[in-house]
């Protein structure tokens, strides 16, 4: 089957041979991020929930070609060519060792139109085509607060991708990477814990070696990140899990598509700031 894919290199990964088609249609779960390893960060509890299930499956998009990413050490001298396949080959190795249905790579270029936000609209077009094949019960991407670039042009073109489709999830939400979420209220967050399967969840980052060896500990800081969420979640309790993903929920653009995603993370923002208020002034109390 060819995918129409708006990029002439866009392209499919079928970890388990299936064919394109079937795989797709058995998605429950799908992740759309920027570059390839921020559903392995991000994105630990949708990728439990479909590993070694029966009947959820996991289906990643990643929208960028990874190009312009820092290197160092054994892949110093590679052109951004190479770090393009390079890339690519960690990805596939993620969604091997993590029984993903199928991986689309996109391979909007990193440094071209659609990645920069100039014209969103050949991603829009492959997130429509996507999600009309697979259905996906479950839906995440990055956050609308999130300090990437790249990151704010696939969310946004998620939400306007699902609005056209008038397709509403069961569940939509959006995973820290580029800005954790411990600011927001506890009230306004989703809270899922990863404690199972740390042995995977860091195999998954591991392969990555490009970006880690390339001088940044994502692994480190990643597992860290949800490692002190759930210790700081709760002043008063003892921890309940070992490992604790926050994600920021998105069904609201989706329940009024008249919301625009500016003012919706501005109302969670200002939670928070009536939070900080409220604390100063009651003694300490929210
Ligand atoms: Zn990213």
């Amino acid at each position: 089957m060819s995918f129409p894919f708006q990029h002439p290199k866009g392209c499919f990964f079928v970890p388990d041979g299936a064919e394109p088609e079937a795989a797709l249609q058995r998605t429950t779960h799908l992740g759309i991020g920027a570059h390839p390893d921020d559903l392995e960060f991000m994105g630990w509890h949708p990728i439990l929930q479909c590993l070694h299930q029966e009947e959820n499956h996991l289906t990643g998009v990643i929208t960028s070609d990874g190009r312009s990413s820092p290197r160092s050490g054994l892949y110093a001298r590679h052109s951004d060519d190479e770090m393009v396949q390079v890339r690519l080959r960690e990805q596939q190795h993620a969604a091997v060792s993590g029984e993903y249905a199928a991986t689309l790579s996109l391979m909007f270029e990193e440094t071209g139109p659609v990645m920069g936000g100039q014209d969103s609209e050949p991603l829009i077009a492959d997130l429509m085509e996507i999600v009309r094949r697979t259905q996906p019960r479950v839906i995440f991407t990055h956050n609308l607060c999130d300090r990437h670039p790249h990151h704010i042009v696939v969310v946004l073109a998620v939400v306007e991708a699902l609005r056209r489709l008038s397709y509403t999830p069961e569940e939509f939400y959006g995973g820290e990477a580029w800005r954790s979420l411990d600011w927001m209220n506890p009230a306004d967050r989703l809270h899922f814990d990863v404690s199972e399967h740390q042995n995977m969840t860091a195999a998954l980052m591991g392969v990555y070696d490009s970006q880690i060896t390339g001088g940044k500990r994502y692994d480190q800081a990643t597992a860290g990140r949800k490692r002190a969420n759930a210790t700081y979640s709760d002043p008063f309790h003892s921890d309940d899990s070992s490992a604790l993903e926050y994600a920021m929920d998105l069904m609201p653009l989706l329940k009024d598509p008249q919301l625009k995603p500016e003012d919706y993370a501005a109302s969670l923002v200002e939670n928070f700031l009536q939070d900080v208020k409220t604390r100063l002034t009651s003694g300490g109390k929210a």
